[in-house]
C-alpha cells in the first residue's frame, strides 16, 4: 500500500533526511586510509543521537550497526568492522535516521584517497544515474520510467545494474511501497501521485550485475569481485514534480568539492 504524505509530513521528513545528510557530511572528513568502518559507525551513532534522532538501521531487521559500510566489491549491507580502510578503496556508506516518527535514508560512495580512473568513473556515472532517475519521479509517470532511466544511463557505460536490491517508498517505516527497481521498462509499474516520498538508490557494478551473499547473512557483494557504487537520495513529489529532501552539499562542503548538481537539478525542474 502506498502511503502519501501531507505537506506538513514532508517537511518533517525533510528534517529526517537532513539529519542523514549532515551525518554523511561529518563522516566525509573522517574517511581516510587507516580509519576503520567501526570507528566511523560510532561517530555516526553519536552524531545522529546529538541531532535528537535515533539511528534508523540499528536493530532494523536485527542489523547490528548504525551504518551499512560496503567497501570495494561489496554492493550494500556491509557490516562495520575493525579492518582499516586503505588508499585506493571506495566505501559506500548508507545511513538511516528516525526523527519525529519519520525516517531519512541516504547513501554516498566515497573514494579513500586516490582511486583508479575506472572506479572514479563508476562513481560519477552512478551518481549521474541517480539524478536521471529522480527526474522521472513526477505525477503521471510510473515506477518503470525511473528504473529505465537509471538502467539506460549505466548500461550505456557497460555497467551491471543490480537486480535483487531496489529503492523504496519511505515514511513512518523504512521500507514502504512501491519497490523501485533500478531497471525497467517505460510506462510500466505503479503510477506516481502527489505526496509520495521515495528513496531512489542505484546500486551499480563495474562488471557483472550478478551478486553473491556473504555468509554473515547481510553483506551483498559482486560476483566477479569488481567494485560497486551506491548513491541514494530521498525525494518527495511536490506540485507534481520531484523535490530533493536530502542533499550532498554537506559532503561537498567538507571535501571542498564545488558542485552545482543539485541546483542544476532544481533549475531543470523549473523549465520542464
Ligand atoms: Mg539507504
Ligand atoms: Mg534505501
Amino acid at each position: 500500500m502506498i502511503v502519501v504524505k501531507t505537506k506538513e509530513e514532508i517537511e518533517i521528513m525533510r528534517e529526517s533526511a537532513l539529519v542523514v545528510s549532515r551525518t554523511l557530511g561529518m563522516l566525509a572528513k573522517e574517511v581516510k586510509p587507516g580509519v576503520t568502518t567501526l570507528y566511523l559507525d560510532k561517530l555516526a551513532e553519536d552524531y545522529i543521537r546529538s541531532q535528537g534522532a535515533i539511528p534508523g538501521f540499528l536493530g532494523l531487521y536485527d542489523f547490528p550497526n548504525t551504518l551499512c559500510m560496503s567497501p570495494n566489491a561489496q554492493v550494500v549491507h556491509g557490516i562495520p568492522n575493525n579492518k582499516p580502510l586503505e588508499e585506493g578503496d571506495i566505501i559506500s556508506i548508507d545511513c538511516g535516521a528516525l526523527k519525529n516518527g519519520f525516517y531519512g535514508d541516504h547513501a554516498y560512495t566515497f573514494p579513500v584517497g586516490e582511486i583508479d580512473p575506472a572506479t572514479e568513473k563508476l562513481l560519477r556515472i552512478t551518481k549521474e544515474s541517480l539524478y536521471e532517475g529522480i527526474r522521472e519521479l513526477k505525477v503521471g509517470n510510473r515506477v518503470g520510467d525511473v528504473g529505465n532511466a537509471i538502467q539506460r544511463h549505466c548500461e550505456k557505460h557497460g555497467y551491471g545494474v543490480v537486480r535483487e536490491l531496489v529503492g523504496h517508498g519511505l515514511g513512518r517505516t523504512m521500507h514502504e511501497d512501491p519497490e523501485m527497481p533500478n531497471y525497467g521498462k517505460r510506462g510500466r509499474g505503479k503510477k506516481f501521485v502527489e505526496g509520495m516520498v521515495i528513496a531512489i538508490e542505484p546500486m551499480i557494478n563495474l562488471g557483472t550485475h550478478r551478486i553473491n551473499h556473504l555468509s554473515d547473512g547481510w553483506t551483498i557483494l559482486t560476483k566477479d569481485g569488481k567494485p560497486s557504487a551506491h548513491f541514494e537520495h530521498d525525494v518527495a513529489i511536490v506540485n507534481g514534480k520531484p523535490e530533493l529532501l536530502s542533499t550532498f552539499k554537506y559532503i561537498y562542503d567538507a571535501l571542498g568539492i564545488v558542485s552545482d548538481e543539485e541546483e542544476e537539478f532544481r533549475q531543470n525542474q523549473l523549465v520542464l
